[in-house]
C-alpha cells in the first residue's frame, strides 16, 4: 500500500419495480458513469452497481441477471415480493453498507442526472457524510404531482418534520450514516425524514429532473397518499392532538350550552332531566374524544411497531456471496 489513501468503495442503488422499459438504457448510463468515476481515480474498481428488484412481475429480474454477467460491477437483489420504493432503497443500504464507504441511491428511471454523480463523491471527498441531491426544477413533472409535492413539503414543515425541500432519493450517503440510519428500527421508516434525523456533515447537489426515460410512474395517486400519510403519522402526533383539540372545542361548547340551558330552566320552559341531559352530552363527548383521540393514535403506532415484521425478505442475494468467492488478495 501507499501513502495515498484508498479510493472509496461506492455501491449505487437503483430500486426497480415493473422497470423492463427503462433497465436497458439505465443499465448502460449508470455503467458509463462509474467507470468514468472509477477512471478518474474518484471511486474503486471494485465500486458496485446494485439493483434491487421489488417484486416486479414482468422481465426486470431476468435483465438484471443478465447485465450482471455481461460486467462484474452489476450485482443484485431480488425480494420475494413487493416491498415497496422506500424499503427497496434498505434493503440495498443493508446488503450495501457491510462492504461500502459510500452508497448512491437513485431511481432506475434515469428522471435523476446520473451525470451529477461526481459531484456527490467530490462532496463526499471533500468531508460530507450525506449529500443531497435537489431538484432545482420540477419542469418535467406534471403540475398535479408538482402542487402535491409542494403541499407536502409544506404540510410537513408545518407539523415539525424537518425535511430538505425537493429532495428526492437520490442521495449520497458515507457508511457511518448509512449504519447510524439502519438502527432507526421502525417498520414504517419515512427516509427523507428521518435521514435529516442521523445528523454529520451534510450538503447539497442540485440538478434538473427528466422525464422518465421510459416505462411508466409507478406512484399512482393512492400509493403518494400513503406514502404521504406515513409521512405524516410517523412522524408527527399533530392529528392527535387536532383530534384533542376537537375535544376541547366540544368542551366549549358544552359551556355554551350549560349557560344556555341554565338560562333555559331558570325561565321555567323545559322539560325536567333535558338540561342536565344537554350538558353531560356534550361535555362527556368532549371528553371522550380527547381521551380516544390519544389513545388511538398510541395503540395504532404500538400495533404496527410491536409485530416487528420484517421491512422486507431477500430471494436472491448477488451482491453477498459475489464478496465471498473473492480471492483474498
Ligand atoms: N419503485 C419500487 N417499488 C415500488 C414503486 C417504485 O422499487 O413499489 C421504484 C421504481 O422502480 C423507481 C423508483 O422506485 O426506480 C421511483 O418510482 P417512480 O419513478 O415510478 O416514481 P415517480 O418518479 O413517478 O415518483
Ligand atoms: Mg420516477
Amino acid at each position: 500500500m501507499n501513502a495515498a489513501k484508498a479510493l472509496p468503495k461506492l455501491t449505487i442503488i437503483l430500486p426497480c419495480y415493473n422497470e423492463q422499459e427503462v433497465l436497458p438504457i439505465t443499465q448502460k448510463v449508470v455503467l458509463k458513469q462509474l467507470q468514468a468515476m472509477i477512471a478518474a481515480h474518484q471511486v474503486a474498481d471494485s465500486s458496485r452497481i446494485l439493483f434491487v428488484n421489488d417484486g416486479s412481475s414482468d422481465q426486470t429480474w431476468q435483465l438484471i441477471t443478465s447485465y450482471t454477467q455481461q460486467d462484474p460491477h452489476f450485482t443484485g437483489l431480488k425480494f420475494s415480493r413487493n416491498f415497496g420504493h422506500q424499503n427497496a432503497l434498505i434493503a440495498g443500504m443493508t446488503v450495501a453498507v457491510k462492504d461500502s464507504d459510500c452508497l448512491i441511491t437513485i431511481d432506475a428511471d434515469l428522471q435523476d442526472d446520473v451525470s451529477k454523480m461526481p459531484d456527490f463523491i467530490q462532496a463526499y471527498h471533500a468531508g460530507y457524510d450525506v449529500v443531497y441531491g435537489v431538484r432545482d426544477s420540477r419542469k418535467t413533472d406534471t403540475a398535479f404531482k408538482r402542487d402535491t409535492a409542494l403541499l407536502f413539503y409544506r404540510l410537513m414543515g408545518k407539523l415539525g418534520v424537518q425535511m430538505v425541500p425537493d429532495s428526492a432519493d437520490y442521495r449520497l450517503m458515507s457508511k457511518r450514516a448509512t449504519e447510524a440510519f439502519l438502527e432507526f428500527k421502525e417498520r414504517n421508516l419515512f427516509l427523507r425524514g428521518i435521514i435529516p434525523l442521523v445528523g454529520f456533515p451534510s450538503t447539497k447537489v442540485y440538478y434538473p429532473r427528466h422525464e422518465r426515460a421510459a416505462g411508466k410512474s409507478k406512484y399512482p395517486l393512492q400509493k403518494m397518499i400513503k406514502f404521504a400519510m406515513t409521512g405524516i403519522t410517523s412522524f408527527s402526533i399533530v392529528p392527535m392532538t387536532l383530534l384533542m383539540n376537537l375535544g376541547f372545542l366540544c368542551v366549549l361548547i358544552a359551556i355554551g350550552v350549560m349557560i344556555y340551558t341554565l338560562v333555559q330552566k331558570i325561565s321555567g320552559n323545559v322539560v325536567t332531566g333535558w338540561a342536565s341531559l344537554m350538558m353531560s352530552l356534550w361535555f362527556l363527548g368532549g371528553v371522550q374524544l380527547i381521551g380516544m383521540g390519544i389513545l388511538g393514535d398510541y395503540i395504532g403506532k404500538i400495533f404496527t411497531e410491536v409485530k416487528r415484521r420484517p421491512r422486507f425478505i431477500i430471494e436472491e442475494d448477488l451482491y453477498t456471496p459475489h464478496e465471498h468467492q473473492k480471492p483474498d488478495k
